[in-house]
């Protein structure tokens, strides 16, 4: 899938915008298919990127590229990713500061948009008297929840016994005390550190893009008004303008897809937990388990660190094998969308981050909500009880649940309800973004926003 900006009526300033990705796939996706729709309404694009996790350059020679280091030692680039997000917004101050300043010494630049995460950016925009815009790459559901944490911590909920995880948040519905965003890092005090930053430097922000639509989260974009007081653009899913193709980390293997033209329609489970999420092996087998025992055709994402300390598929068992050699494919990374949009997928299987939630509404694909970390909690609950489209595994990645879901999703009454329930919200999605839609309205007005800070140069 690729409509190369279909939508999208063209401007004909020129502005001059720098864009800064976090440098992790489901953050560089979003803000890499942000630049592609600003310069399509006819900005000058310019875009900092650090050296880690930095994507095939050659896929952007519409825009300018700067690179900056991120004092990152080897040793640091293989430890968890969110252990590695306030190390790289204090060692690229300096850097970042010295690329903006010599881009702004070249040529005037209107304003930057920064990833939320990258909170340091605040500073050196302030510096440099340069508005920031804040993209926010996940749902406006979980930023709120992030906000939220403080207060949390204060009524008691962070402290909670394992027995009392499924009792409600009464502040955060539909939360439950399980859902409250964690990081799965030993020192959970650190996470809820940076997020405060995250959340004081959106504060200071002069303006905020959410990748997602009004008629998904209507109520949490009120709240969202009403808490941090600024222009707001809910502008998504960007990546119906233009596809993440571009710029995937790692090669998608096609053959994924003549896999899928083989199989009977929507009979197939698509099976991904994303870039960064890791598992034990434990846990893995009950993936393994799960899938064998639900007899349903499947194509599975086996990306390379999915499983803690293992590179090869060889650590899943003979007996897995040999039941599902038939019915099953495994990739090490697919192409998603491509995948999604195929009419031999009838589920997803999924982590519940945000840019696969969002592809899957797209597509009207029903998901089985799993989580890990952070965002993906929240994501995962309003997948099942909000938005209806989904079923969310309360007790984890277990075999059992696992073939439980996917039974009922694929074959089950309750399966149709879902299936009807999403093609009601890609519906809704899809005419968000024709001319008079929301997230087009939104999108012209982000425009305008923008091309305030300054004359076209
Ligand atoms: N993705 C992909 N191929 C895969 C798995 C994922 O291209 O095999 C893409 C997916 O389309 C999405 C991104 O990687 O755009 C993952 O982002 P998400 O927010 O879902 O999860 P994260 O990786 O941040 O945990």
């Amino acid at each position: 899938m690729d409509n190369h900006g279909q939508n999208i009526q063209q401007h004909s300033k020129r502005c001059r915008l720098v864009l800064f990705p976090l440098p992790f796939q489901g953050h560089i996706n979003p803000m890499i298919q942000l630049a592609n729709i600003l310069h399509h309404k006819g900005f000058d694009i310019t875009i900092i990127l650090v050296k880690y996790n930095c994507p095939n350059l050659s896929q952007y020679p519409h825009f300018t590229i700067r690179i900056i280091p991120d004092g990152l030692t080897e040793s640091e680039v293989s430890t968890i990713e969110v252990a590695l997000i306030p190390k790289l917004n204090a060692r690229c101050v300096g850097p970042f500061h010295d690329s903006l300043a010599q881009l702004l010494s070249d040529d005037p630049i209107a304003c930057i948009i920064t990833d939320a995460i990258w909170y340091f950016t605040q500073e050196v925009a302030d510096n440099l008297k340069i508005p920031r815009i804040v993209l926010r790459t996940s749902s406006v559901s979980s930023f709120l929840a992030y906000a939220a944490l403080p207060l949390l911590q204060d009524k008691g909920y962070l402290s909670m016994k394992d027995s009392e995880m499924d009792e409600p948040v009464v502040e955060f519905p539909p939360l439950k005390v399980k859902d409250i965003p964690r990081f799965g890092t030993d020192d959970p005090e650190a996470a809820h550190q940076f997020l405060a930053e995250v959340v004081e430097g959106t504060k200071k922000a002069s303006g905020l893009i959410f990748n997602t639509f009004k008629e998904l989260e209507e109520p949490e974009l009120a709240k969202l008004g009403e808490q941090f007081l600024k222009p707001t653009f809910a502008i998504g899913p960007f990546h119906k303008y233009f596809s993440a193709s571009s710029s995937s980390l790692w090669t998608q293997d096609r053959t994924s897809i003549s896999w899928l033209d083989k199989q009977a329609p929507k009979s197939v489970i698509y099976v991904s937990f994303g870039s960064i999420a890791e598992m034990d092996e434990e846990k893995l087998n009950e993936v393994a388990w799960g899938l064998t025992n639900s007899q349903q055709p499947f194509l599975w994402v086996f990306r390379s660190g999915l499983v803690q300390g293992s590179k090869c598929l060889e650590i899943l068992p003979k007996e897995f094998w040999e039941a599902t050699s038939k019915r099953g494919y495994i990739v090490k990374w697919a192409p998603q969308q491509d995948v999604l949009s195929h009419p031999a997928i009838g589920g997803f299987l999924t982590h519940s981050g945000w840019n696969s939630t969002l592809e899957s509404i797209c597509e009207g694909v029903p998901m089985i909500c799993s989580y890990f970390f952070g965002d993906q909690m929240v994501n995962s609950r309003y997948v099942n009880d909000i938005w209806r489209v989904g079923i969310k595994l309360e007790k984890g990645l277990e075999r059992f649940d696992i073939e439980i879901a996917v039974r009922k999703l694929m074959i089950g009454k309750e399966g149709e309800n879902i299936r009807r329930n999403i093609l009601s919200l890609k519906e809704k999605l899809n005419l968000s973004l024709k001319p008079d839609g929301s997230s087009y309205q939104s999108l012209d007005n982000l425009v305008d926003f923008i091309s305030s800070f300054g004359p076209p140069v």
